[in-house]
């Protein structure tokens, strides 16, 4: 069975909330949320996600903020 994010069904940015290129969401895709070793724990909105139940539209998976630097910025 391949293994995804948990987020994978409600991400905002699979779920087309925002328009992204295919071929960079295609890249994040087998980067992050489908990538092995559980490789989705490296990508910022799913770190955000986890402290705070939610991530703004415009985080990217290999954002260069820290995830406490996107919730300080956000007031989340
Ligand atoms: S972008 Fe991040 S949080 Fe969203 S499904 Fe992919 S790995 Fe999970």
């Amino acid at each position: 069975m391949e293994e995804t994010c948990k987020y994978y069904n409600t991400c905002p940015i699979l779920t087309g909330k925002i328009h992204l290129e295919e071929n960079k969401l295609d890249e994040y895709k087998a980067r992050f949320c489908k990538g092995e070793k559980n490789a989705w724990n490296k990508c910022i909105r799913f770190q955000v996600r986890e402290i705070v139940g939610r991530c703004p539209l415009d985080i990217m998976p290999d954002a260069s903020m820290s995830p406490e630097e996107v919730i300080e910025k956000y007031d989340l």
